[in-house]
């Protein structure tokens, strides 16, 4: 084993690159010798960098290449929230890694309310992850072939792609075609796993049966209609994940007392902003900030940041009844997971610890619903303080006016 400072000393030399280190020393070091080199080759100190809690060999194992050790964020709590859903059931501490103040506390403010009306109501209603490979075929007819295919073949593609994992289970192929191209879209049931890499390897098992099978030739694994990592409707409209939803009922009083505003101006003000001016800006998201929670929660947990994205894909309502106010978000594709993935790292399993969601659920899926169920109610928390917050100035600002 090579010490840090000759591994840093033969990378600069040009003798090693820096991808290569772990062949020549652990993963600790090799880390190290990385922030000596920027260090040397740049004006940042990196103390804090690499001051951190993870198994640094495990973390180049599973989530990181080029390691120099660890970012940090500060990590809050809102709640406790009792949760009445079909996973999540019971009262809940939301962790949350943020740096924007007031987030927390607009959540925590929002979930008070909620837990003073009885708690919210939470269901996924629909689950699966996608992978969409794109063939390249000969023109429209031999697409029709080969769909026709497909459809004809379910079940032997089912036995090649869950061939790959002992928990995913293959739902459904919906097939489209553009010009000489054929999408299947691959539709998973991932359990606890968001499911990513599972639904990939399954479908490249499974693309290769249809490569065999048909004239159709494999261009991409991924043809972008899955849709990963992008603003795309097909989500909005197919879901992709976990579509769940959470909603509440809060009395007139409560809404007064703690929302400092009432059940008309929150409804009002949802249908103006989240509704109608999501549909002026042709928004995918018709809500106030759900981004938000998703993102801190997604931090918190371990979940891949980058699906956020789909995480905004969310309509937030709020009507008036006869006793209150009835507020909902609606999710259709928040993709997470509690096992895999950043779930297995250190404060993340941690923060997953707090929500009892960490690991396989009894039965499997039932901890990754409990967590999308969670989510979306710490983001309906979210809307329903900052909705209140743009009426109670509006009302503020009223009475400022009439007082004058
Ligand atoms: P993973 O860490 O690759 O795999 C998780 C594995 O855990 C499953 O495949 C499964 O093994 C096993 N498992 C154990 N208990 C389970 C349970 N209760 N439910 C489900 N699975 C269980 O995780 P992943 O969720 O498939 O993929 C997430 C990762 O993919 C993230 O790191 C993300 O950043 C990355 N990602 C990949 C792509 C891509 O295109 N490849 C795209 C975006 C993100 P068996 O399958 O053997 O049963």
């Amino acid at each position: 084993m090579t010490d840090a400072a000759t591994l840093a000393d033969r990378v600069q030399s040009g003798d090693l690159r820096l991808y290569e280190l772990e062949a020549h020393a652990d993963a600790e070091t090799a880390a190290t010798a990385r922030r000596l080199i920027l260090e040397r080759e740049t004006d940042a100190e990196l103390e804090t960098v690499g001051s951190y809690s993870f198994d640094a060999g495990q973390a180049a194992d599973a989530n990181i290449e080029n390691g120099i050790g660890g970012a940090q964020l500060p990590m809050g709590v809102a709640g406790p929230v009792r949760i009445n859903g079909g996973a999540a059931d019971g009262e809940f501490y939301l962790p949350m890694a943020t740096t924007e103040g007031a987030l927390v506390a607009s959540v925590n403010r929002g979930l008070s309310t909620i837990d003073a009306a009885g708690g919210a109501t939470a269901r996924v209603t629909d689950s699966g992850m996608t992978r969409a490979p794109v063939f390249r075929v000969e023109d429209v007819a031999e697409a029709e072939h080969v769909i026709d295919w497909v459809n004809a073949n379910l079940e032997a593609l089912k036995a090649a792609a869950e061939s790959t994992t002992s928990h995913g289970e293959l739902l459904d192929i919906d097939p489209s075609v553009v010009g000489d191209n054929v999408y299947l879209r691959f539709v998973y049931d991932t359990k606890d796993a968001m499911g990513m890499n599972m639904a990939t390897i399954a479908t490249r098992e499974a693309a290769t049966v249809v490569e065999a099978e048909t004239p159709a030739e494999l261009v991409a694994l991924s043809g972008n209609l899955c849709s990963d990592k992008k603003p795309a409707a097909v989500n909005a409209i197919k879901g992709r994940g976990r579509t769940v939803t959470a909603d509440v009922c809060i009395d007139r009083e409560l809404v007064e007392e703690r929302l400092n505003t009432t059940p008309e101006a929150m409804a009002e003000g949802n249908t103006r902003k989240n509704l109608v001016g999501s549909a002026k800006a042709v928004s995918l998201g018709f809500n106030a900030h759900a981004a938000n929670t998703v993102a801190a929660m997604f931090l918190a947990t371990g979940q891949d940041a980058a699906q956020v994205v789909e995480g905004s894909n969310a309509i937030t309502t709020m009507d008036v009844r006869e006793d209150g106010l009835y507020a909902s978000i609606s999710f259709a594709s928040l993709e997470v997971g509690t096992v895999g993935g950043g779930t297995k790292l250190p404060t993340q399993q941690e923060a997953l610890n707090v929500l009892g969601l960490a690991g396989s659920g009894d039965p499997p899926g039932k901890n990754a619903d409990a967590l999308a169920e969670v989510i979306a109610v710490g983001a309906l928390a979210g809307e329903l303080s900052l909705v209140a917050a743009f009426c109670s100035r509006h009302l503020a600002s009223a009475h400022e006016e009439l007082g004058r």
